[in-house]
């Protein structure tokens, strides 16, 4: 047994291949998810066993307040936190920078910066050495749009997953001494439902497609299998990194 694994956004897409992972490798699960309540509830009742606890949790990630009774649920029902994956993120729809808002901006940068920063800092509280706790993994969900900038398509949500690199990078360095490894995974282009709001149609994904190194997209399971080892102990030595599932993209 690992422990207790929380994965934000871990409804459907990336999140729940991720889950499913976790789950095999012998992880407790607190599934986070933000609307969509069914298919967060389905994939618990798929996991759940007499010998592993799987709870549901609503909360907007970006939300101060739903962030903490998250925790505290997860403290009071499951027990001490040995792993946090940052995987819920939202993507806009492509647009050229003249043409944004700063209701998208605000939207983009509390989802994807702020949730991980709450989360992280909560999983901190309890996990660190210096605070009394018993360490932990946290894997931030970053993307290739953060390296190579979206131009054109959406410039803000690669600066998103900047930040999210910087934080990888310099929690890892402020986190490992307190028995806490921070790394990251910078996924492709993967095959889920975050393209309806991309604005990527079938059409659109297949030219993508075309153009990664390896010919295809990538699956959401290829993403889960680099967070499973990363938050293991076979990554023991990694620390403030962030891994390319890009497919040589
Ligand atoms: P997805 O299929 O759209 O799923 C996103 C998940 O995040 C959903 O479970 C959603 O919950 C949850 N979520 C969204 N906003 C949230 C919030 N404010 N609080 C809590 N949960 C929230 O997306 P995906 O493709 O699996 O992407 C997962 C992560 O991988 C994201 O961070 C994304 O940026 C990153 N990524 C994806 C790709 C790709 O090509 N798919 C590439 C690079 C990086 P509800 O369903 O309940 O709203």
């Amino acid at each position: 047994m690992h422990g207790i694994a929380l994965i934000t956004g871990a409804g459907r897409g990336i999140g729940a291949a991720i889950a499913r992972r976790l789950a095999a490798a012998g992880y407790e699960l607190a599934l986070n998810y933000a609307r969509d309540r069914e298919s967060a509830e389905a994939l618990a009742a798929e996991l759940r066993r007499p010998e592993r606890r799987v709870l549901c949790l609503q909360a907007d990630v970006a939300d101060e307040g739903q962030v903490l009774s998250m925790f505290e649920r997860i403290d009071a029902e499951l027990g001490p936190l040995a792993a946090l994956v940052n995987n819920a993120g939202i993507v806009v729809p492509g647009a050229r920078l003249v043409d944004m808002d700063l209701a998208r901006w605000q939207r983009l940068f509390n989802v994807n910066v702020i949730g991980a920063l709450l989360c992280s800092r909560e999983a901190a509280r309890r996990m660190s050495t210096r605070l009394g706790g018993r360490g932990g993994a946290i894997v931030n969900i970053s993307s290739r749009a953060a390296q190579l900038g979206s131009p054109g398509l959406y410039v803000d949500y690669a600066a998103s997953k900047g930040a999210l690199d910087s934080l990888t990078m310099g929690l890892g360095r402020e986190l490992i001494e307190e028995g806490i490894r921070v790394n990251g995974v910078r996924p492709g282009i993967i095959d889920t439902e975050i393209h309806q709001t991309s604005g990527l149609d079938a059409e659109q994904l297949q030219v993508a497609a075309a153009q990664i190194p390896i010919g295809r997209l990538g699956r959401a399971e290829e993403v889960a299998e680099a967070v499973a080892w990363l938050l293991s102990d076979a990554a023991s030595y990694i620390v403030g990194a962030t891994l390319d599932v890009a497919g040589g993209r």
